[in-house]
């Protein structure tokens, strides 16, 4: 999705993510707790699981992923 090695590209890519999972949350409504997906998403930034913006293990963005009430990590982790 993105060129590694390249920050700008990085950047616009993080957008385009957050863009992405902003409009796809807009369709759902059991949402997590702010201070739950932000606990959820500090532990997937720290995860060797964690590809960019995805999710090695279950090919989720995990944005999307840690602001759903209901799931949970596919490695028990949160
Ligand atoms: S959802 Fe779990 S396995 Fe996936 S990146 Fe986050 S902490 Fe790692």
């Amino acid at each position: 999705m993105a060129c590694v090695g390249c920050e700008i590209k990085e950047q616009v890519s993080r957008l385009d993510v957050d863009a992405l999972v902003r409009e796809q949350l807009s369709f759902e409504i059991d949402l997590a707790e702010e201070e739950v997906r932000d606990q959820r998403l500090n532990i997937c930034d720290q995860c060797e699981h964690l590809n960019q913006h995805t999710c090695g293990k279950c090919g989720c963005f995990v944005r999307f992923r840690a602001s759903l009430e209901k799931k949970s990590c596919p490695d028990r982790k949160w």
